[in-house]
C-alpha cells in the first residue's frame, strides 16, 4: 500500500465519499501531512528546486481531485478507451514511461468522482452497442498501490461485472490483490501482471514487489476466476538473459494449474527509449545503468512523430524467436498477443 508523505485534497473534493475515506484513513498518521487546498495550486505544496528532488517528492505525494473532463482518451490498440481512475505511480522504475509522460508532475493522482466516471463509461458502452467496448485501467498508472483506500478498482470491476457489453483490463506490478479476489467480476476484467527476471527487477524496478510476490498474486487472481495475462516488459539483453527469462517462464508454468478457464495471454515488449526519456532519466536517476547507447540500437520512427531507439533487427528477431519457442514449448492453453 502506498503511504504518502503528503496528501493534497483539491478544493471541494471532500464532498465525495472516496475523499472522505482517504482523509479518515490518514488523518491521524504521524508521517502523512494533510493539505486542503483553497485554490488548485498543487505544485506549490511539493518541495524541491530541481527536477530530481521534485521527482522524488512528487512520487511521495497523493493528490485527491475530481476528473473534470469526462471525455476519455482513446487507448488503441489494446483497448477502446482509457478508464481514468489513477495517474502516476509510487514505483521507482527507472525506465518507466511515466517519467516523461507526466513531465514535472510525477505525483499520484486519484479521482474521487468515480461514480461519474463509471457513468460516463456506461455512455461509451451504449454508444457502441451491439459491439463490446474495452477499457484500460492502467494506461497512466499502476492502480493497485492506492486501491486499499480508494477502492476504485473494486468499483470498476464490479461495474464491468454487471455490464453485458463493457470489458475492463488493467496491468500491475504490485501484489496487494486480496480485496479484489471476491468481487463479482463475471470474467469481464482481465488482470495482467507485469513480470521480469530477478536481475531486471533488482536493477531497474526499485520500489516494486519481487518476482515471486507478483507470481503469487497472479495465482490468487487466477484462482478467483479472472482472465489472466502476463506482460513481460521491458525485455533487456544482458549476459544470461535467455537462461533468466527461461527460468521465469518455467517458474510460471510449474505454478499454473493444469485446468484453465481462459487462455493465459502474453505480451512481450523489448526495451526502447526516446531521447527525451533518456535525458529525463539521466537527470532523475544519474547513477542509472540502463542500457541507452544509441550506437547499439536502431532508430524507429514512432506514430506520434518522435522516434525510439530499439534493439537492432537481428536482436529483435532473436527475442521474438526465443519467446515464441519458449512459450509454445511450456504452455498449452495460451495466447501470445504480440512481441515487439
Ligand atoms: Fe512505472 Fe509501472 Fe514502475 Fe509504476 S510500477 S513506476 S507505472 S513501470
Amino acid at each position: 500500500m502506498f503511504i504518502p508523505k503528503r496528501i493534497i485534497f483539491e478544493k471541494d473534493v471532500l464532498h465525495y465519499p472516496m475523499a472522505q475515506a482517504i482523509l479518515e484513513t490518514f488523518k491521524d498518521k504521524p508521517h502523512t501531512q494533510i493539505i486542503q487546498l483553497s485554490s488548485n495550486r498543487i505544485k506549490a505544496h511539493i518541495p524541491g528546486d530541481e527536477l530530481a528532488t521534485q521527482f522524488r517528492e512528487g512520487k511521495r505525494t497523493l493528490v485527491v481531485d475530481t476528473k473534470k473532463s469526462l471525455k476519455f482518451q482513446s487507448c488503441k490498440p489494446s483497448a477502446h478507451y482509457q478508464l481514468p481512475l489513477v495517474s502516476g505511480c509510487m514505483g521507482q522504475c527507472e525506465y518507466c514511461y511515466l517519467n516523461t509522460n507526466l513531465g514535472d508532475k510525477p505525483f499520484v493522482r486519484v479521482h474521487a468522482n468515480i461514480d461519474e466516471i463509471l457513468c460516463q463509461a456506461n455512455k461509451y458502452i451504449e454508444d457502441r452497442l451491439p459491439e463490446i467496448t474495452l477499457f484500460e485501467g492502467a494506461a497512466t498508472s499502476d492502480p493497485i498501490p492506492v486501491e486499499p483506500y480508494t477502492h476504485a478498482l473494486a468499483k470498476a470491476i464490479t461495474f464491468f461485472g454487471n455490464t453485458s457489453h463493457g470489458r475492463f483490463r488493467f496491468v500491475t506490478k504490485f501484489n496487494d490483490v486480496d480485496s479484489l479476489v471476491h468481487l463479482p467480476h463475471h470474467g469481464h476484467t482481465e488482470v495482467r501482471f507485469s513480470i521480469n527476471t530477478d536481475y531486471v527487477i533488482s536493477a531497474y524496478e526499485k520500489g516494486t514487489p519481487s518476482r515471486d510476490k507478483r507470481l503469487e498474486a497472479s495465482l490468487k487472481m487466477l484462482q478467483a476466476g479472472y482472465p489472466l495475462g502476463f506482460l513481460i516488459a521491458p525485455v533487456f539483453i544482458y549476459p544470461h538473459w535467455k537462461e533468466d527469462y527461461h527460468e521465469l517462464l518455467e517458474l510460471l508454468k510449474v505454478q499454473l494449474p493444469q485446468k484453465l478457464n481462459f487462455p493465459i495471454t502474453f505480451e512481450i515488449i523489448s526495451h526502447r527509449y526516446t531521447l527525451i526519456a533518456k535525458n529525463r532519466i539521466l537527470q532523475v536517476f544519474p547513477e542509472t545503468t540502463l542500457p541507452m547507447i544509441e550506437k547499439e540500437r536502431q532508430f524507429k520512427y514512432g506514430q506520434f512523430g518522435y522516434g525510439k531507439y530499439i534493439y537492432p533487427k537481428e536482436t529483435m528477431d532473436e527475442i521474438k524467436d526465443f519467446f515464441i519457442h519458449e512459450i509454445n514449448n511450456l504452455f498449452t492453453h495460451k495466447e501470445i498477443k504480440y512481441i515487439i
